[in-house]
């Protein structure tokens, strides 16, 4: 079958008039005789609206309970767009994630695909009708409903034109591509035709929400051809592919930044081995994500150690630090909330180096002070603060030529 998935986010379906927007987009694949399945976020904001009602309520939502909540937003959409499919006179059908047979585990917020039915979807499709599936939700064996983090309809898109094995995996939003760093930061930015699988990847680890990084490390995997573009301008997008001989060889193709950081530090733990094991496995067993980490010299035999979170895990990371600073007879634990992260991505990397000293050095001329440093082949990510993260994207963007000329 000549199966297309095609994806559309919060901002492609926020209000009647983009949702028939959509569903005329959809009705021109269908009148070629493509295949289609659709996957579909939550209107607008609603999601974010939902979680600050549950707050208003309960500072501190179980998850469960908010899953069961924040997968209604996707509900309506997928309802919305069988309407106007119908007034379109396309033959069209909604499922929730748990109607299709998403199945994943029992992580409550971001819970991890294990098996997605085909039977139903495909059914459907032979039947000559366009499928509908809810985003950024699942079920558990048990029957419990979860949602898979934040940005999370990216997933199920990938995931399923993985499956269903689709030609290609059509990510509609409110860009017209991928740029080289965030277009509403820097307005200069250059629009990116092709780029990598491991680039991509990259970007959006760093925090580039384009794509949900998620998304990128199932769409790499099993090889998902991807094409991300506007629902609002008929205009070619960015492919993430196989990486070629043929890509345009740059250094660097893009800066990124996240400010969905926070950094910790443990002041004064004993120098002896064991520590980071235990410090770093105390909170794994919370499903905690510790992206960079950096350990002072030893004074004293004693030593600290300073590492980065995500913003919504800072409550239960403090408990858990509480406890451990405990334990190790630590000094204290500081929380910075006042950080950001920046980083440049590039396969050019592999092959070209003094990529990092140029980075620090454009950081340095702008007198912004690095705190923490990580590096992968492709990457290079500076913790900076949070208020020079805007003069860090565009310091960097233009000491590696990624600005349009204006
Ligand atoms: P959707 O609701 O369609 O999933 P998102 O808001 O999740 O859309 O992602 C699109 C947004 O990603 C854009 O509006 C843009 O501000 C942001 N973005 C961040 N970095 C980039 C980048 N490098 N290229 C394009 N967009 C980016
Ligand atoms: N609605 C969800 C969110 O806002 C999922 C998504 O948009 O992809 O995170
Ligand atoms: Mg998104």
């Amino acid at each position: 079958m000549n199966i297309y998935v095609l994806k559309f986010g919060g901002s492609s379906v926020a209000t009647p008039e983009r949702m028939l927007n959509v569903g005329r987009i959809i009705e021109a694949y269908y009148k070629k005789g493509i295949k289609v399945v659709v996957v579909v976020s939550a209107p607008g904001k609603t999601t974010d609206n939902l979680i600050e009602i549950a707050k208003k309520i309960n500072p501190h939502p179980p998850e469960r309970e908010l899953d069961m909540l924040l997968s209604t937003g996707e509900q309506q959409s997928i309802a919305l767009l069988a309407l106007a499919l119908e007034k379109l006179k396309v033959p069209a059908i909604s499922f929730t994630g748990y109607q299709v047979g998403i199945i994943t585990d029992p992580n409550f917020t971001k819970a991890r695909i294990r098996l997605i039915q085909r039977k139903k979807i495909l059914n459907e499709l032979k039947k000559g009708k366009v499928v509908i599936v809810a985003g950024f939700q699942g079920v558990t064996e048990k029957g419990d409903i979860t949602t898979l983090g934040r940005g999370g309809s990216d997933l199920t898109a990938v995931a399923l034109a993985s499956v269903l094995k689709a030609k290609i995996c059509e990510i509609y939003t409110d860009v017209d591509g991928v740029y080289s760093c965030d277009p509403r930061i820097v307005k200069n930015a250059k629009k990116i035709k092709r780029i990598t699988y491991d680039e991509m990847l990259e970007l959006a680890s760093a925090g580039a929400k384009v794509m949900q990084s998620r998304a990128m490390e199932v769409a790499k995997k099993f090889n998902v051809l991807l094409h991300i573009r506007s629902s609002f301008k008929r205009v070619e997008g960015t492919y993430v592919e196989e990486e070629k001989m043929a890509l345009e060889e740059v250094v660097v193709r893009g800066v990124t930044h996240d400010e969905n950081q926070v950094k910790v530090s443990i002041v004064d733990v004993p120098d002896v081995p064991g520590i980071a094991a235990y410090v770093f496995g105390e909170l794994a067993k919370k499903n905690i994500n510790v992206d960079m980490i950096i350990q002072s010299a030893a004074r004293n035999g004693k030593n600290d150690i300073s590492f980065t979170i995500r913003r919504e895990d800072k409550k239960i990371a403090s408990e858990i630090m509480e406890k451990v600073r405990k334990k190790l007879k630590a000094k204290e634990v500081i929380f910075n909330d006042d950080v950001a992260k920046v980083s440049i991505v590039g396969i050019g990397m592999r092959s070209h180096s003094g990529v990092a000293a140029r980075m620090f050095k454009a950081l340095a001329r702008k007198k912004i002070n690095i705190e923490m440093i990580s590096t992968s082949e492709i990457k290079v990510s500076c913790v900076i603060n949070r208020k020079d993260v805007k003069k860090a994207v565009m310091e960097l963007s233009k000491e590696f030529g990624l600005l349009r000329r204006k």
